[in-house]
């Protein structure tokens, strides 16, 4: 790994404490830092509960575009707040990974010190090296020999299973059929696009409508919302039906535009729509009325998608997925499903 500020090869501690092992690059010229996913937390270990969970929401970044993830490639690292705080960090959506700049582990050593109290000298004693009690082993390499890269799924935590001959509508690489949440869905390993085809989405439709989920009864209101949606004829051909046209709608009320097969109701997302509908969806979940309610619902959803881990992500990832197959419904509404139909017939598409 070379250090994104200024590309000198960073260095991988191994600490060995008696609870645990942490890892992370550090750049020795400028001081910057990479940590994967939990090892934030580990460091933390006086603090009880997760640092890494709150930091989600991605705020827009004025300076700039973001820097390439080190772990993922054709990956941005998104600017997000750090527990709510007005220190912003940069982290990658896809492996969950931490980029610090030099001096900015201080910095979140700072804030978490104003929110509860952490004995001793915090993030400090890991990174420089210094006041490490006796029981701690550190084990030093070049970061090119721990190097490791994690793949980029089109929805997270989905499973490869086999290859198809249906070409992608946005790269016409050949689509791959996945599996995430015992679904199979098709996606495409290039451009991390997914096609749902309705029978995928009626199954979670189904789950997502039992009485215990009652309370996500909101999710109606996307639905709904659609029938008032514009529909655009789109330039891409449908990977099931030759020759056939997608048209392009909206999700829900927001205004991210899908794809849709009027031959065949195959609904195809881009890698940015996934993501949008994740961020839509997480604004939705932090509008409900109550804390409790909150906890109620991811409760409700931890309980039907058991997930490889029990993380939030994955929680609002299902969710994604979910309501993205909710909103499949909209095609069975007649007046809409006509309207769309006229337009995909008489619009000439380019
Ligand atoms: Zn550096
Ligand atoms: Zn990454
Ligand atoms: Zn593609
Ligand atoms: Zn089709």
């Amino acid at each position: 790994m070379k250090c994104l500020n200024c590309r000198t090869e960073m260095t991988n501690n191994l600490v060995q404490t008696k609870k645990d092992r942490m890892s992370y690059d550090i750049c020795e010229d400028c001081g910057s830092l990479w940590l994967d996913a939990g090892e934030l937390d580990k460091m933390a270990f006086q603090v009880d509960g997760s640092i890494e969970v709150c930091s989600k929401d991605k705020v827009e970044d004025a300076s700039g575009p973001g820097k390439d993830c080190p772990r993922c490639d054709g990956t941005t690292l998104d600017k997000v707040s750090f527990v709510g705080s007005g220190l912003f960090l940069d982290r990658c959506a896809n492996c969950e990974g931490f980029w610090l700049d030099g001096g900015e582990l201080g910095l979140v050593n700072k804030e978490l010190l104003d929110i509860m109290p952490v004995k001793g000298k915090g993030f400090s004693e890991f990174v420089n090296n210094v006041h490490l009690p006796y029981w701690y082993k550190r084990v030093r390499k070049k970061s090119s020999e721990t190097d490791f890269k994690v793949d980029v799924l089109p929805i997270k935590g989905a499973e490869l299973k086999s290859q198809t001959e249906h070409v992608c509508p946005t790269c016409q690489a050949n689509l791959n059929i996945y599996t995430v949440f015992g679904i199979e869905f098709e996606g495409c390993s290039t451009c991390k696009g997914v096609l749902l085809n309705r029978d995928e989405l009626s199954k979670l439709k189904d789950k997502a409508t039992r009485d215990t989920w009652r309370e996500l009864r909101w999710m109606d209101d996307e639905v709904e919302a659609v029938g008032r949606a514009n529909v655009m004829p789109s330039g891409r051909t449908c990977p099931k039906c030759s020759g056939v046209h997608l048209v392009t709608t909206c999700f829900g009320d927001s205004t991210i535009l899908i794809d849709w097969c009027s031959k065949c109701n195959s609904l195809w997302l881009d890698r940015d729509e996934i993501q949008g509908i994740i961020e839509y969806l997480r604004e939705k979940l932090n509008k409900l009325p109550s804390d409790e309610m909150k906890k109620k619902v991811l409760d409700e959803i931890k309980e039907i998608w058991t997930g490889p881990e029990s993380k939030i992500s994955e929680i609002l990832d299902a969710k994604a997925a979910i309501s993205a197959l909710i909103n499949i419904t909209i095609f069975e509404h007649p007046s809409l499903c006509q309207r769309l139909m006229l337009l995909s017939e008489v619009i000439p598409i380019r």
